[in-house]
């Protein structure tokens, strides 16, 4: 009798699994219609897109000519207070100029995925200066990972070093930059790294435009961008965006960012 059992148990799985995956491999289930695959919820939220040099209607402003109050230094808080010093940068017509040497600024608010707009222009060189030494900065997302701002006019550098580069990682895909005195576009679109108790989880990606010209598509990062030594992720959740100081007046405008 269990033999019997056994057998009709067997026969019968095979019947079925044949049934679902051999048979139907490659057909559509009768039951389904075009709308079987169509939903109408969660409605995406509407957003009135930005003209010119207008931000959308859901962004963040950190800088729209008239203040600095979404940033602050970059240095650690003087002994005995827990707040950092305003940003030690200054506004000339409505442009953020950083003043060499007092430091990076940072956002007060912090940041996971985003999509950011950025502007800048670089100073006109000075003497011999060339490569990294004309025109550097930094777009850091999260407080740790460079896009490199850099005058990108007739000065030759190392190319995963140059405009538009993930800092020491990735050369961008094309130079669009344009001319020194020019402001230069970039937006920016950000997936940031996941980690959890064990470490890394996924990766950070980065994806670029300067000047509408693709040149960072969907980007890996390996870690953080260090000019010494290599790449390397140190578990963090949400930070500032930051702007380097590199000793030298580049200028920002039309500064807005979305949390994605
Ligand atoms: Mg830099």
């Amino acid at each position: 009798m269990k033999k019997i059992i056994v057998v009709f148990a067997v026969v019968a799985y095979v019947a079925i699994f044949f049934t679902q995956h051999v048979q139907g491999q490659g057909q559509r289930p009768p039951s389904w219609r075009p709308e079987s695959t169509e939903w109408y919820t969660p409605v995406p939220p509407k957003v009135q897109p930005g003209t010119g040099t207008k931000p959308p209607s859901d962004a963040i402003i950190l800088f729209d000519g008239t203040d600095l109050s979404k940033w602050e230094s970059q240095k650690p808080p003087a002994e005995g207070s827990n707040r950092r010093e305003p940003a030690p940068w200054k506004i000339v017509n409505g442009e953020m100029h950083i003043v060499p040497g007092s430091g990076g600024i940072q956002t007060k608010e912090y940041f996971g995925d985003c999509q950011l707009h950025i502007e800048f222009k670089s100073p006109p060189p000075k003497g011999n200066n060339i490569g990294q030494g004309r025109g550097n900065s930094g777009v850091f997302l999260q407080n740790t990972y460079e896009l490199q701002v850099l005058d990108g006019d007739n000065n030759p550098t190392y190319v995963n070093g140059m405009v538009g580069s993930i800092y020491k990682q990735s050369a961008p895909l094309a130079d669009a930059y344009t001319k020194n005195g020019e402001w230069q576009v970039y937006d920016v679109y950000w997936k940031a790294p996941v980690f959890d108790s064990n470490g890394l989880v996924s990766p950070a990606m980065i994806t670029v435009t300067l000047n509408g010209i693709l040149i960072q598509n969907n980007y890996i990062l390996k870690g953080h961008t260090p000019y010494t030594g290599l790449p390397s992720y140190t578990p963090h959740g949400r930070l500032p965006l930051s702007l380097q100081d590199h000793g030298e007046e580049i200028a920002f405008r039309n500064i807005w960012i979305r949390n994605l």
